[in-house]
């Protein structure tokens, strides 16, 4: 059992951590006040090869595998979650979801533009009345012999405006519950494609998240992805891996904080000396270190799992899980060891506290996780 990164796993962490710092780092405070989409960095992005991390070269993407995937995620969560969650859908929903299940042509027209980053991807699959319990579809797709017809309303889709192709869950079949539905492609400016207007978010907030409305929408048929009725595995399938991306969006979140927590603990003085010499705050600071070192390992367990085809079911729920909850107490701690500086804008530690709660909610809530986790362990 090797716990250490290689010496060319840490340059690429090296080479995240440099982005963050050189392009993600200014302005993000203004992005996130004006909920601003990160336009140039998402393009940096993609020419580094960032947007399609796992994808084959021969697509156009860099061939890497989940762990690498996963230390460039964890680098870029620490600086700014609006970037790394759009990095995120790309690459384990959209980018993974057509590698694995797509057409040759279906890759050749959709992946290989999302893989570069000349494209944005979302992935759509939450509804008004359709989250936690993804069966429940409303949204329709009626078979029309060569062609579907679209209808139903999406929310809160990540790169909703940003994306110009949408993989999209409706159900064709009711009579079938969930083995009637179907994922289809959906390209930006299909006629009857609206999009909503942006959520006004409590984080995450450069990132842009609308509502999806489909009005007799015309897919053609060799835009579904896989066999007639696919479509929830496929959905299920790919969120399993997105938990992955999550999970070290979650860790890094959580890293940012507790970095810049003990940096300032080791410069603010309170009572003659650095706050970080009175017991309570080195306290926090050494429970911060061994949950976000417990968190690590989780997150690296799951990419493994996967990289080497193992079942990561229950170790990419765990990971967020356990990641998330992590994210979500260290932040509050690091504003605490802040103090008054925490509350306000300029320290960051504010806005990582807002943008932590996300992970408990999206790609599965923290329940949801423990429902997946329970079936895996209650089976064997
Ligand atoms: C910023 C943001 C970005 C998002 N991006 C995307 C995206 O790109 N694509 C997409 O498809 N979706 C996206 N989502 C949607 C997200 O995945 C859902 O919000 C999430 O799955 C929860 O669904 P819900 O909001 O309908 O909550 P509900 O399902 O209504 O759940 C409400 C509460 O009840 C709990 N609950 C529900 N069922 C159970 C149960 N059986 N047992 C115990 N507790 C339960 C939940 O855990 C939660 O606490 C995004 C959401 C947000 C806020």
């Amino acid at each position: 059992m090797d716990f250490q990164i290689n010496e060319e796993q840490k340059m690429i962490q090296q080479a995240a951590r440099d982005f963050a710092q050189i392009e993600l780092f200014p302005g993000v405070i203004e992005r996130d006040e004006q909920q601003a989409f990160p336009e140039e960095q998402v393009k940096k992005m993609g020419e580094l090869g960032f947007l399609g991390m796992m994808v084959d070269p021969k697509y156009g993407g860099r061939g890497l595998d989940t762990l690498r995937y996963v230390l460039m995620m964890e680098e870029l969560s620490k600086v700014d979650a609006s970037s790394s969650v759009i990095v995120s859908v790309n690459n384990s929903l959209v980018c993974w979801g057509l590698e694995t299940f797509g057409t040759e042509a279906q890759k050749e027209k959709y992946l290989r533009p999302l893989a570069s980053g000349a494209k944005i991807g979302a992935f759509c699959l939450s509804e008004p009345e359709a989250g936690s319990d993804a069966t429940s579809q409303k949204t329709t797709a009626i078979d029309k012999g060569d062609h579907y017809i679209l209808n139903g309303t999406k929310n809160w889709i990540t790169n909703g405006n940003s994306a110009s192709v949408y993989l999209v869950i409706a159900q064709t079949h009711p009579e079938k519950g969930y083995k009637g539905i179907n994922a289809l492609i959906v390209e930006k400016g299909m006629p009857g494609f609206e999009i909503g207007p942006k959520e006004n978010k409590l984080g995450i907030r450069g990132s842009d998240t609308h509502s999806l409305i489909f009005n007799d929408v015309k897919i053609p048929k060799e835009n579904r992805i896989g066999e007639d009725g696919f479509g929830f595995k496929f959905a299920m399938k790919t969120l399993t891996g997105g938990r992955i991306g999550i999970a070290a969006q979650a860790l890094g979140i959580a890293a940012g904080a507790y970095e810049m927590a003990k940096e300032y603990a080791q410069q603010r003085k309170a009572f003659g000396t650095e706050i970080a010499n009175h017991q309570a705050i080195r306290f926090k600071l050494v429970d911060m270190h061994t949950q976000i070192e417990a968190a690590r390992l989780l997150v690296y367990k799951a990419a493994k799992d996967k990289d080497e085809g193992k079942n990561y079911v229950a170790s990419s729920a765990m990971a967020k899980l356990f990641a998330s909850q992590v994210a979500m107490d260290t932040t509050i701690e690091a504003v605490q060891i802040f103090g008054g500086n925490g509350f306000v804008k300029e320290y960051h530690v504010e806005r990582l506290m807002r943008d932590a709660k996300i992970t408990q909610i999206y790609e599965g809530t923290s329940e949801i996780q423990k429902m997946v986790i329970s079936r895996e362990i209650l089976r064997k």
